[in-house]
């Protein structure tokens, strides 16, 4: 049962920051997706409610060519899955919010809220930092911006400091010749995923690698990175065999935990299958 709490509704921005530097006790809810679980299974009691859905000066999507994409915190992930800016742009994000749970949850669901709650399986993140995003946060005191891989901490811990919002998730466009691919592995549809990966591809003139980014979900407390394997490719004219080392290599530096949907041996097996197919995946599409 969810505790009695006191529900508070700033209209802008300002507002918030200020309501949210007041009340010691007060937890941020937007789409209520993540949150209200925690709290129906009583593990927080929140005093106060902060609820940022409808500040309209955080929900946009923004593009342009110099700036890259643009997405205010409490854009939901249906409203990212159906924008066409996306769609030409960044194909890769669009087809991942298609397979987050359902689209129930995707139009309450936000962007903001899913960074936030820093769930290690989460979809969004992985796919973001292979597209080199960041992430605009602040509060009463300023504002910050760092890259999106920085800002988790931990399980379901980020770099936010207390009276803080997320504010804006910033991707760069993508270079000519880049391609990038995401899947996650669940066991039933519209699920969180067992693990995940991710990857993008840059190719050079000569058609060889000239950036590389495979980052992995659930493979630990924060998503991960697989730099030992991107600096393997870099500089190479890829192939399979080399996506098959790559794969290697994630399946061994990552830290995934068993539960009960599977070992850990499983899963590094899983991770070292899905990270080459979304080389492969990448490259292909960095190459059309
Ligand atoms: C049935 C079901 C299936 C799901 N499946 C998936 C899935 O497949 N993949 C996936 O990634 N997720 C999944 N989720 C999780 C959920 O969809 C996301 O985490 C969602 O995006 C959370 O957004 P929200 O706006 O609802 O956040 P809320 O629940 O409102 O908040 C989540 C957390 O973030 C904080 N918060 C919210 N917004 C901000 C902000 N702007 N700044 C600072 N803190 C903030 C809150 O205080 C809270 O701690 C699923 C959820 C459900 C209920």
């Amino acid at each position: 049962m969810i505790n009695d709490f006191n529900y508070l509704k700033p209209g802008t921005l300002k507002e918030a920051f200020a309501m949210y530097a007041e009340h010691d006790d007060c937890k941020v809810i937007c789409g209520g997706q993540s949150l209200l679980i925690v709290m129906r299974q009583g593990m927080i009691a929140p005093e106060y409610l902060l609820d940022i859905k409808h500040i309209k000066e955080l929900n946009y999507i923004k593009f342009d060519k110099k700036e890259g994409l643009r997405i205010g915190a409490t854009t939901t992930h249906r409203t990212i899955e159906k924008s066409d800016v996306i769609k030409k742009n960044y194909p890769v994000l669009v087809s991942m919010e298609n397979k987050l749970a359902s689209i129930q949850v995707r139009n309450w669901g936000t962007i903001g809220g899913n960074i936030a709650h820093a769930d290690p399986a989460g979809d969004p993140a992985p796919v973001l930092i292979a597209l080199k995003a960041g992430v605009k946060f602040g509060g009463a005191a300023g504002e910050r911006t760092m890259p999106l891989e920085d800002f988790f901490v931990d399980y379901f811990e980020t770099a936010l400091n207390k009276g803080e919002l997320v504010l804006e998730i910033q991707v760069p466009l993508p270079e000519p010749k880049t391609g990038a691919a995401y899947q996650k592995f669940n066991l039933l549809e519209s699920d969180m995923g067992v693990v995940a990966a991710a990857a993008s591809v840059t190719l050079n003139g000569n058609g060889k690698c000239k950036d590389a980014r495979i980052v992995l979900g659930n493979a630990g407390s924060t998503p991960r990175r697989i730099k030992g394997a991107e600096e393997l490719l870099v500089g190479k004219a890829l192939n399979e065999k080399l996506f098959a080392e790559a794969g290697k290599i994630a399946s061994e530096d990552c830290e995934p935990v068993a539960d009960i949907h599977a070992s850990e041996e499983n899963r590094r097996h899983i991770l070292g299958v899905l990270t080459k197919r979304m080389l492969q995946k990448a490259f292909e599409e960095a190459k059309a």
